[in-house]
């Protein structure tokens, strides 16, 4: 350690301190002194800071860094000046709590000392200076055990069973019943469960008393329960390093009925109602309130209590939010008809909460509209988007997950895909698939479910990555619930759910309930459409919508989209109705058989597409032309091969038949036999038959012509559009008839053709011609020409090293960084994220999932140079993004950063996107 910091000073007395440095004082220090500074009634006190804690780690042998305690000294004196009590005096003792506190808060990390300062002669001295006994041994046996356990490291168990022994002795139920004997008498065990732990006397030197909690605190920085906690949020040095230490003059809640204690919100945490919210207890101490040994009162009912006391607490309450500009969580204690603010700190508040406040405190006008953005983390609005737990339902959690895919669902439980799939699509019934984990085999039970519940795996597994692509909840993980499959039971603790039993799983914070639960849809309030058109105000990135169905788009509109950046036509040809004759079109044996084909989906296609111009206009709708390798529409091979063998057997038996009944005819058999046989050779028409296996031959042999090793890098996107031009010819054309059309009938529209998988100019140029071809024509027959924009998706890593030349032909970019992720890493996203993705996580081999946080570094720098390129070829060529990516805030940072025109994302996370683009124009670090 530079000893240079050993002059510096490293204790400040709350009048002294910097209230903006949390960083070195700690959120509840810097709040101490910024409060003492403003005029609030704090008890006098000082902080030790954050870099004498770290000091204090890094020294071998574990003493106070030089200095420090002569400091303490000198605040301690001072505090005897301004308190007129004395540290250690028998007369009128200062008593104080040593409290922790980092420069981020976490809850529970380490526990505060009360009452320091006591000993056989202050205790005295205290009894007398308040004639109350019983208050004094109270304050006693509890500053022996806080200081035992937090400071001497007794368990709490040790006291526990002393206190019990003299209840039970006294024959007392509640505390409150104890006497001041029966507490002195707790003291004394008390004192000797310390000695027997430590094998020396419970120190009574008020200084040595301090000293040694001064280094307790700082030894629970690194102790278990805060380490795993920095873990577990992600906290790094950068955010928090170190604790400070309060010490902090004691006031008494506990001193009769004209005392207490509470704590609140200045607004309501739950609606973000403009209006105290809180509990208190009279005549009772700080925990007593967090602890719920006795019940407390709402803070309506103080100013029956203590009217004077609920008016000085509503000024507070205004002091603090004139001051901070933010909703705050506050400490206070009465002593006496004393009000005293004991510490405060920003509400944390959920969704609803924080976007009324921002409104109606911009209203105020106590932060402006880019505070009022700021405040609220773009990921937070997801808990208003989906459906969730109606909170006037109050049930308890059976489980605990991780929350792996936003929402909540309620259904009977089905163990099992194929039952899932009988009960929710035949059936009709809503139902929660409950496996162990799921696989990619398991994927029919999710489309026929409400929600997916697992009890291993985390949030890149196989349950939670499919569920947030299909936007259903899902809680992934819950460790507590073992599933017995073949039982169809699950055991969650003492109780079980069978198969159609209800459940209810909330996705958004990983519970899982018995029963059902009532939910309530996503509701887009007043103030939530006010908030986001501040942040479109804002913002310079634009905000579109993956979209590929009508009822997609409406729900884009909704959201606020402002075009759709991606329509796949893929899923056009999946649907059941049209999927025979995509089948016939992909067999076909020749051009003309293959045209036949594209004939007929050639109408559905132009009215899929005119119906999504008609949802969207005048906004601009971006269609991508087929992309997945062909044969993924074909039935599966080895299902094929079982049918044709069925399929032989029975041809065989029907020739068997065929000779039997000619070998009757020359044996002269009965004609009852022979009209018997044939009937029987009526009932199975060879002729079908031979036919039958004629056309699975055929489907046969083209699934195997198809067959690639890897699909995923095959015959697919442009490449297939080159192999058979037919089919884009068909999409284009129906892409621009349906605009000529909407034109035609007065709707505006701005249709853009998207070529997926393009890695060079060359097959751009290509499809370019059967635009340019088939526009021409259109031009000619409905008389007017038909406005569009062509341009291409970049996922290959050869596109971005050539979208200098792709620019040429291409006026848009659209980042598909899914497909791009994966051919810069050399990853397909399956296997990486099912078998070592989680490992290189944890290790931090890798920060975070590539695909779902956009790699910057690496797939970042490649969308950089595209971009760059592509305007050096043309200025204003549009550049957006419509991977997964792009509804995640970080990612639109980076966008926005890159230089980037638009995000596309699903619908429901358009308003999370909105928010971070906003974020990423006011250059708010994420
Ligand atoms: P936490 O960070 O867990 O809230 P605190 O340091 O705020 O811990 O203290 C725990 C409890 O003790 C709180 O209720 C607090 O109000 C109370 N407390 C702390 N210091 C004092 C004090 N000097 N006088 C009275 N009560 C105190
Ligand atoms: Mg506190
Ligand atoms: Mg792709």
């Amino acid at each position: 350690m530079d000893t240079a910091n050993h002059s510096n000073k490293q204790v400040f007395a709350f009048e002294e301190g910097n209230g903006k440095d949390k960083k070195l004082l700690g959120g509840k220090g810097a709040n101490l002194c910024e409060m003492t500074q403003i005029g609030l009634n704090v008890p006098p006190g000082f902080v030790i800071s954050t870099a004498a804690c770290l000091e204090y780690l890094a020294s071998p042998s574990r003493g106070l860094p030089a200095g420090i305690m002569e400091e303490v000294r000198a605040q301690m004196r001072a505090l005897e000046a301004k308190t007129g009590k004395g540290f250690g005096n028998p007369e009128d003792p200062l008593l104080v709590s040593v409290r922790s506190g980092s420069a981020i808060s976490m809850p529970g990390m380490m526990d505060t000392i009360l009452n320091l300062g006591l000993n056989a002669e202050t205790l005295q001295g205290l009894i007398r200076q308040t004639g109350d006994p019983r208050f004094g041994y109270d304050a006693y046996r509890r500053f022996i055990q806080l200081f035992g356990k937090v400071a001497l490291g007794v368990s709490d168990e040790r006291f526990d069973d002393e206190f019990e022994a003299v209840k039970a002795v006294a024959n007392v139920k509640e505390d409150v019943g104890l006497s001041a004997a029966d507490l002195k008498e707790i003291s004394e065990r008390f004192l000797k469960v310390v000695e027997e732990h430590t094998g020396s006397p419970f120190p009574e030197d008020p200084f040595e008393q301090l000293e040694i909690a001064i280094k307790a605190v700082f030894n629970s920085w690194m102790g278990r329960r805060a380490v795993d906690y920095r873990r577990q949020f992600h906290i790094t040095p950068e955010m928090a390093n170190g604790t400070a230490v309060n010490v902090c003059t004691m006031v008494f809640g506990n001193r009769g009925n004209d005392s207490g204690t509470g704590v609140a919100f200045t607004r309501n945490p739950g609606t973000g109602e403009n209006k105290l919210f809180g509990e208190y207890l009279l005549n009772a101490q700080g925990e007593d309130v967090v602890a719920g040994i006795r019940t407390p009162k709402p803070i309506d009912r103080l100013k029956d209590d203590m009217p004077e006391m609920a008016r000085q607490l509503d000024e507070l309450r205004d002091k603090l939010e004139s001051h901070y500009r933010e909703v705050q969580d506050f400490e206070f204690t009465i002593e006496r008809g004393q009000l005293y603010c004991l510490q405060t700190r920003n509400g944390k508040m959920n969704a609803h909460a924080m976007v009324r406040t921002s409104v109606e405190m911009e209203r105020d006008e106590l932060i402006t509209k880019e505070q009022a953005l700021l405040r609220i983390k773009p990921e937070l609005l997801e808990q208003m988007l989906f459906p969730r737990l109606d909170p006037k339902a109050r049930a308890e959690a059976v489980a605990q997950g991780l929350p792996a895919s936003p929402g909540a669902a309620s259904g009977v439980a089905v163990f099992d895909a194929d039952r899932a799939e009988q009960m929710g699509r035949e059936l009709g019934q809503k139902v929660i698939l409950v496996r162990e984990e799921t696989k990619p085999e398991d994927i029919h039970g999710f489309f026929a479910s409400e929600g997916i519940l697992t009890s291993r795996g985390g949030k890149t597994s196989h349950a939670a990555v499919v569920a947030r692509g299909m936007g259903k909840p899902c809680v992934a993980g819950a460790e507590g619930i073992a599933v017995d499959v073949n039982r169809r039971e699950a055991y969650v603790g003492e109780t079980s759910f069978r198969e159609g039993e209800v459940i209810t799983i909330d996705g958004t914070t990983g519970k899982v309930y018995l029963g059902a639960i009532p939910t309530v849809e996503p509701d887009f309030s007043p103030e939530l459409n006010t908030l986001l058109s501040w942040a479109d105000e804002i913002a310079g990135l634009e905000v579109m919508a993956n979209a590929d169905t009508p009822d997609d788009a409406r729900s884009a509109l909704k959201y606020g989209a402002v075009g759709i950046g991606l329509a796949r036509t893929e899923r056009m040809f999946n649907d059941p109705a049209r999927l025979p004759i995509v089948i016939e079109m992909i067999v076909a044996d020749s051009s003309e058989e293959r045209q036949a084909a594209l004939d007929k989906l050639l109408p559905l296609q132009r009215s899929d597409f005119r119906e999504l111009f008609e949802v969207m206009s005048p906004r601009p709708v971006t269609i991508r032309l087929l992309d997945p390798p062909i044969h993924e529409f074909l039935p599966d091979e080895h299902q094929l091969e079982r049918e044709l063998i069925e399929l032989r057997r029975l041809a065989e038996t029907t020739r068997g038949m065929a000779v039997l009944s000619g070998t009757m005819s020359l044996i002269h058999a009965s004609d009852g036999a022979r009209r018997e046989l044939d009937a029987m050779r009526r009932m199975v028409d060879p002729a079908l038959v031979e036919d039958a296996i004629a056309k699975k031959e055929t489907m046969l042999r083209k699934v195997r012509i198809l067959y690639e090793t890897n699909p995923m890098l095959g015959h697919r996107g442009v490449r297939l559009g080159i192999t058979f031009p037919e089919i884009y010819q068909m999409q284009i054309r129906a892409i621009l008839e349906a605009a000529a059309e909407c034109a035609r009938m007065g709707v505006e529209v701005h249709p853009q053709i998207k070529v997926p998988q393009v890695c060079t100019a060359q097959e751009l140029k290509r499809v370019k011609f059967y635009v340019d071809t088939i526009h021409e024509e259109i031009k000619q027959r409905y008389g007017h020409p038909v406005a569009f924009k062509f341009g291409t998706m970049i996922e290959v890593v050869r596109a971005c090293m050539r979208a200098e030349s792709l620019a040429e032909v291409a006026e848009f970019f659209s980042f598909g960084t899914n497909d791009l992720t994966q051919a810069t890493f050399s990853f397909s996203r399956e296997d990486a994220e099912n078998k070592f993705l989680p490992l290189y996580n944890q290790s931090t081999i890798l920060q975070d999932n590539p695909f779902e946080v956009l790699d910057v570094k690496g797939v970042g720098k490649l969308m950089k140079l595209a971009v760059e390129w592509g305007k050096q070829t043309r200025p204003d060529i549009h550049v957006g993004i419509c991977g997964e990516h792009g509804g995640h805030p970080s990612s639109i940072a980076f966008c926005h950063e890159a230089g980037l025109d638009y995000v596309s994302c699903s619908a429901p996370r358009v308003p999370v996107a909105r928010l971070a683009a906003a974020h990423a124009a006011l250059g708010a670090k994420l």
